[in-house]
């Protein structure tokens, strides 16, 4: 017999669809839930076969360790992981010091493990060195967003007002293959006769469906945004009275988009003057309209600039804040959202609160019954933590959480080689990820359903993970691992493994805060449908709109941000003649470690492919499905060719969710944004060959 049903949600990304389980004697069954507001009853492949692994036969359930680095990993027992965990982090502190010891998260734990990751580092292991792998993939946005709004929340509206747009502008976002059941509202929209304007390198499949695309060069993104604002100032469009009452510094970018006359768009972006001039009318004569940015604007060197020259142009036309009007992010993983709120990120305190501020350390450390002082300061970012590893004042032991960096981050070779050079790799994961294959140590942690928690949507509801059945014998939660190993090393601070009682401590951690949950309980979730942050106190409704009436910087006034065009750190040149774009398709989700071990999308997509323009196919002598080898100053990825004229002639694209031979990340460039610390993962130079019809 079928047991209660439990509602809870997709474990994949950031719009964590409700769904509903029933745990039978021979499998879970999997529904939507029909009156969840965000999928009211969709679901994409991912989420209708998420169940699968809950039974994967090739699941972790016993702690592995190698003995030497050439040893293969054999079971061992928890006290003996454990304790090889704890030894390896003392001999880092005592030869290296505190930041001898590292720690890298991921944006799809549950927010209390993500605080609990936070507060382990500093305070039981005392090092500065925590990041985690949103800083490959929001980070941008969260820069743009602050420094102009004073707030990072990826929709600062619920989803259901996309429907409410006249003009959607969507760049580099491509909801269609990414998070389907988001369509409905911008179907909605659409039904009643909203205009669609895509920006991306591909004709994606969003872009099939909207009524303009501009297919503008990979990296040149920024220079459009600044040639819509030069259209939106010519034709008049601008909002004078809005940019007088609520923002400052338009006229220092005013000045800057002179400059940005159509015809010099056209010759930095490809897109057509008249494209370029029909997109700023359709906007600017809209009576409501949104600029929605996603990974496509952001994952550039300059992906803070280019996130902040849509911002500008949002301002200027009038946008934040109005009804059914409004710029917004669209946060990829599944808790990119709360996962950058509580502390795992390199900058940060619980709250959105910066480790550099010394009341919010003080309010942090009271929380956590530690002296403000003992705290560490700011570390480094993803990349950079993960380029030291191993080598003079870098990180020797590295804890990896919720995260498969051997695939995930960019120069996935020099990463692979770092990772080697570790004095001990130590990775929580319920699959041997590629990750987990290189570790010295692998403990083998719960799966989203066999425990409960929090998760914080892309627009800023925080909503309720409840746990369906008990995990196998044999694993833990992370909170269970981190409460074990901060009792071996001997910390004084209590670490509880109760979701809900972390969950509390969270709360009054992030009291104050920006992101403010202080008000918000696992029962008002529940009731609630979820509760949107910031949710001062237990009387609070919660906000689902933010800015209506003021932005969250000091005088209320949101920011304009003058930024220029510039180019890619590395561009095409006669060795390497083609962009490289990287990014993720329609049934795989993020570095694959997961939806790779998932039967039907597997089916669905079994390989690695790259796009490639009809053109380019011919020029290298290639047909549909056979390999083609990429390569750069970097590495190399063979991969299946997808030939499409979706893509820009100059243009290949890879998805990121294989390994091995078929890595995207082989080749990117880990040029970072000197803001936002993100990598370039959209824009780089590689050749392309064929490949020996023989390869295997
Ligand atoms: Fe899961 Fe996202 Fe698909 Fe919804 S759209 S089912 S949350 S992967």
């Amino acid at each position: 017999m079928d047991g209660p049903p439990t509602l809870t949600h997709c474990p994949y990304c950031s719009l964590q669809c409700g769904i509903t389980l029933r745990v039978a004697p021979d499998r879970v069954h999997l529904a939507p839930q029909e009156d969840f507001p965000t999928n009211r009853g969709g679901l994409c492949s991912k989420g209708w076969n998420a169940a699968e692994l809950l039974d994967y036969p090739q699941r972790l359930t016993e702690p592995l360790v190698r003995d030497r680095r050439d040893a293969p990993l054999r079971p061992t027992t928890w006290d003996d992981a454990l304790d090889r965990v704890t030894r390896a982090v003392r001999r880092s502190q005592q030869d290296y010091g505190p930041d001898g010891v590292g720690c890298f998260g991921g944006g799809g734990l549950t927010n209390e493990k993500a605080y609990h990751l936070g507060k382990f580092a500093r305070v039981a292991l005392g090092t500065s060195q925590i990041d985690y792998n949103g800083r490959f993939c929001m980070s941008s946005s969260a820069a743009a967003t602050t420094r102009a709004f004073g707030i990072d929340r990826g929709l600062p509206f619920p989803l259901a007002d996309i429907a409410a747009a006249d003009v959607v502008v969507l760049v580099g976002a491509n909801p269609a293959d990414t998070m389907p059941p988001a369509m409905q509202w911008f179907d909605e929209g659409r039904s009643r006769g909203a205009t669609h304007i895509t920006i991306d390198p591909r004709r994606s499949s969003t872009a099939r469906g909207s009524k303009l695309h501009l297919q503008p060069v990979p990296g040149t993104d920024l220079a459009l945004a600044n040639g819509l604002l030069h259209l939106a100032i010519r034709h008049g469009h601008i909002d004078t009275d809005y940019i007088a009452e609520r923002t400052c510094g338009f006229e220092q970018v005013r000045r800057v988009v002179r400059s940005y006359w159509p015809d010099r768009v056209e010759r930095i972006t490809g897109v057509p003057a008249a494209q370029l001039d029909e997109a700023a009318g359709l906007l600017g004569e809209a009576s409501t309209a949104m600029v929605l940015t996603a990974r496509g604007a952001e994952q550039h060197s300059n992906g803070t600039d280019t996130t902040s020259a849509f911002i500008n142009l949002a301002l200027a036309l009038g946008l934040p804040g109005r009804p059914g009007s409004g710029f917004a992010t669209l946060t990829g993983q599944g808790n990119g959202q709360g996962g950058r709120e509580h502390g795992q990120k390199a900058d940060q305190l619980p709250g959105y609160r910066r480790l550099d501020d010394p009341q919010a350390r003080a309010h942090v450390a009271a929380v956590w019954g530690v002296d403000p002082d003992s705290l560490p300061g700011p570390g480094t970012s993803a990349y950079e933590m993960l380029d030291r590893l191993g080598t003079d004042g870098g990180v020797h032991t590295l804890l990896v959480f919720a995260s498969n960096v051997a695939v995930s981050a960019p120069h996935a070779s020099h990463v692979a080689q770092r990772l080697a050079g570790l004095d001990c790799l130590v990775v929580s994961d319920f699959v041997l990820s590629e990750t987990a294959a290189l570790a010295d140590v692998v403990l083998p942690c719960t799966q989203w359903a066999e425990e409960e928690g929090t998760m914080t949507n892309l627009e800023g509801r925080v909503l309720l993970r409840r746990k369906a059945l008990d995990p196998p014998p044999g694993v833990s939660s992370d909170l269970q691992i981190l409460r074990a190993l901060a009792e071996r090393l001997g910390c004084r601070v209590a670490f509880a493994d109760r979701p809900r009682e972390v969950f509390d401590e969270l709360r009054a951690a992030s009291a104050g805060g920006l992101a403010d949950y202080a008000g918000i309980t696992y029962d008002r979730i529940a009731d609630e449908q979820g509760v949107f942050w910031p949710c001062p106190n237990e009387e609070h409704p919660g906000t689902p709109r933010l800015f209506a009436d003021r932005f969250a910087t000091p005088d209320g006034r949101a920011r304009f941000h003058p930024v220029q065009h510039r180019d890619p750190a590395e561009i095409p040149d006669a060795q390497y003649p083609y962009y490289l774009s990287t990014g993720r398709s329609r049934s795989h989700y993020q570095s694959g470690a997961q939806t790779r071990r998932v039967r039907a999308l597997v089916t669905a997509e079994p390989d690695a492919y790259a796009e490639l323009h009809p053109e380019l196919a011919r020029r290298i002598g290639v047909g549909p499905g056979d390999f083609v080898r990429l390569h750069n100053r970097r590495g190399s990825a063979v991969l299946r060719a997808r030939i499409t004229d979706d893509i820009r002639s100059d243009t290949v694209f890879v998805p990121f969710h294989w390994g091995g031979e078929a890595t995207a990340n082989a080749l990117t460039n880990p040029a970072l944004d000197p803001v936002s610390r993100m990598p370039e993962f959209k824009a780089c130079a590689v050749a392309v060959s064929a490949v020996d019809a023989r390869h295997p």
